[in-house]
């Protein structure tokens, strides 16, 4: 199956109301974790990076990874930018074929944002490539990008503004979750969340997905939160796996069992979230 574009995945999914995982994978062993999964689930998938993941080993290796690997899933994958404040970064992804990436201007003034949102939209566009957006800051710093709290929310009327007219595909709307662990229950925004699809018909993106209940996960997916991110979950499994399996194996020294019981364990918590999400069986 070929690579699919943002919309594709999430057209489909906001019509339906079921949500599509979109997992900051690090490296391959977790890219192909997450692609196995899907493949297994029969679900759609997001391929995520963060900034940071970019740096790390450079836009065209992730791209190309990317291209192996998803160009021969049996299910639709798609490859997006996570939280990018840097214009030129995102315009390196999207030189080399990324299908989609976050503008993340919530540091900047809204008129700045705005001005740059617009921007990378257009030049997106040349690609075939799609633009999320994000206003208000999701509480919580991940990967080094973000704030630890929430940004001021903003009169709906400038959200929509910022919608409406930046040309953006889908939105990071501020509904109370966060970046991270919780360490309390969140105070999730409902009503905002709905309010903002209906003036819109847009579908959102649920940042901070790590560890909310069943509940908040599908009431969120039933009002349009098409894409939920999972970053913290992935980090969490993948480490876990590493310390479990060499605990276990105290003399063993294959690379090839340790990263395949990683991937395993990856896929795992994959599948786990296909389910809850809605998304199994959609591909
Ligand atoms: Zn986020």
């Amino acid at each position: 199956m070929p690579v699919a574009s943002l919309p594709e995945i999430m057209d489909r999914a906001f019509r339906k109301r079921y949500g599509v995982a979109a997992f900051n994978t690090v490296d391959d062993i977790t890219m192909h974790g997450v692609i196995k999964a899907a493949e297994q689930s029969k679900s759609p998938l997001i391929i995520q990076i963060s900034v940071k993941t970019v740096k790390f080993w450079g836009a065209k290796v992730v791209k190309d990874m990317f291209t192996e690997m998803a160009g021969r899933a049996t299910v639709p994958v798609t490859l997006h930018l996570d939280h990018c404040p840097d214009p030129q970064v995102a315009r390196s992804c999207l030189e080399v074929g990324w299908n989609s990436v976050l503008f993340d201007g919530s540091g900047l003034s809204f008129d700045e944002n705005f001005q740059h949102t617009r921007e990378i939209v257009k030049f997106a566009s040349q690609f075939g490539a799609s633009v999320e957006g994000e206003v208000v800051a999701v509480a919580g710093v991940e990967d080094g990008m973000g704030s630890e709290s929430e940004g001021d929310l903003l009169p709906i009327e400038r959200e929509l503004d910022f919608i409406k007219e930046t040309g953006i595909y889908c939105y990071a709307p501020p509904i109370g979750t966060a970046h991270g662990f919780y360490k309390a229950a969140p105070t999730i925004r409902y009503d905002r969340m709905q309010q903002l699809v209906e003036a819109t018909g847009m579908p959102m993106v649920l940042h901070g997905g790590t560890g909310l209940t069943h509940d908040v996960y599908t009431r969120l997916i039933a009002l349009g939160a098409a894409k939920v991110n999972i970053s913290t979950q992935l980090k969490k499994t993948y480490a876990d796996g590493f310390r479990t399996y060499l605990e276990k194996n105290p003399s063993q020294y294959d690379p090839l069992k340790l990263i395949g019981a990683v991937q395993n364990d990856v896929t795992a918590m994959a599948r786990g979230l296909f389910t809850i999400f809605g998304s199994e069986g959609q591909a």
